[in-house]
């Protein structure tokens, strides 16, 4: 296996209507050279006396594998869509064909550039369709060999811990699909529309399909897309048959691109008991992933694991680890502690100290958990 740190990039987008309205400052610095990434105090309300200042709001600074400033266009060092894609999809994109499952995973507060970093907009594609039309490009370049390409598209989302089928028309009342588990081929959506797509405007249509039919009625503050995950996964099937030796190898690999649900869900949820009942299970997976994250990262629980005999080891992570507390930790088990190469992209404001500290914390965290990747091939004939 190819032992490897979860990569984790920070990405800070620039001011929205609301906060250019208010005024407010960029607390946030990137230090192009060091990839560091400081969170600066608000500056203090006129009516605040100096010393009644809590003291939570300290400078922090923190060091990723990539700090991208996306705040102001004017600046020498911004970060475009293409840059994003340039510095991390692209080389994913290479594991893929090197037949590495894959994942990407934005993390953020609601409004914080998830979407914009991973769906995008038509004028400004972010990593999901820059993803799939450098797929495209690569089978297109390869024609004249003798491998076949299979590419498959599913598209779902889990809201309060259902999971909804974003490419089938929905229903009323909705469907939700069950999870199973399958001892050799892992866990899984059972009956997801797995489509397979032969060319980029396939995908095209199918991801204009699924923000379809993400659901869309929504207040401001109970908006869905910011209570749902969003789970892209292209599937990369590689026949290659060697002519002199009559034999056929298929490699698979699987990339799987996630836009979270906002962070300030599981946030607040901690804070107040009220919220929790409110949202009921809403949250859940959102808790859930921290608390896995956690276990992942906890350097206790590697040294134990690795005292572990072998043969005890799976039993003890699956002690330790709650992948099954909720869906999205469960069928992201294998991007997040097992068979993948794994990036995070944490997405923030420059304006909010409090949401901003706690990403950055998070994503902290996240630099320390190591997965397992292997190369996913098979002799088949
Ligand atoms: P989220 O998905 O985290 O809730 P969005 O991706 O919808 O947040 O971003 C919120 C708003 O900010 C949108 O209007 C989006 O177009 C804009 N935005 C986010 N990131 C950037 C960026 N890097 N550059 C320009 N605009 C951005
Ligand atoms: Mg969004």
């Amino acid at each position: 296996g190819d032992g490897g740190n979860v990569k984790v990039v920070v990405r800070v987008r620039k001011f929205i209507r609301r906060e250019l309205e208010k005024q407010s400052p960029c607390l946030i610095e990137m230090k192009p050279h060091s990839n560091e990434t400081v969170i600066h105090p608000p500056p203090l309300a006129p009516d605040e006396a100096k010393n009644s200042r809590s003291k939570q709001y300290e400078q922090r600074s923190f060091t990723f594998d990539k700090s991208f400033w996306s705040h102001d266009e004017a600046d020498a060092h911004y970060a475009q869509q293409h840059d994003v894609y340039a510095s991390f999809g692209e080389e994913f994109l290479d594991h893929n064909f090197d037949g590495y499952h894959t994942c990407i995973f934005a993390y953020g507060q609601t409004g914080s550039g998830k979407s914009y970093t991973m769906m995008g907009t038509p004028d400004q594609p972010g990593l999901i369709p820059r993803t799939c039309r450098g797929l495209f490009e690569r089978v297109e370049a390869e024609q004249n060999s003798s491998i076949t390409y299979n590419v498959h598209v599913s598209f779902f989302e889990i809201y309060n811990e259902h999971v909804k089928d974003l490419l089938t028309p929905r229903t009323n009342p909705p469907t939700y699909l069950k999870i199973r588990e399958h001892k050799s081929d892992g866990v899984y959506v059972q009956g997801l529309t797995d489509e397979p797509v032969k060319c980029y405007e396939d995908i095209e249509r199918l991801m204009k399909t699924g923000d379809m039919n993400r659901t869309t009625a929504s207040t401001k503050m109970n908006d869905t897309s910011s209570r749902s995950h969003a789970v892209f996964t292209l599937t990369l099937k590689q026949i290659q048959h060697d002519i002199a030796t009559d034999s056929t190898i298929e490699r698979l690999a699987r990339m799987r691109l996630v836009d979270l649900a906002g962070s300030e869900r599981a946030n607040r949820t901690e804070a107040t008991g009220q919220r929790l009942r409110e949202g009921g299970n809403i949250n859940q997976s959102l808790t859930t992933l921290g608390r896995v994250i956690a276990a992942l990262a906890d350097p206790r629980r590697q040294r134990a694991s690795r005292l572990t005999a072998p043969q005890n080891q799976s039993k003890r992570r699956a002690e330790v680890v709650p992948y099954r507390d909720s869906v999205l930790t469960w069928l992201l088990k294998d991007s997040l502690g097992g068979n993948s190469k794994t990036a995070m992209v944490a997405c923030i404001s420059p304006t909010d100290y409090d949401e901003t500290l706690s990403t950055l914390r998070y994503a902290d965290q996240a630099k320390r958990i190591r997965t397992k990747a292997h190369i996913n091939q098979d002799a088949v004939s």
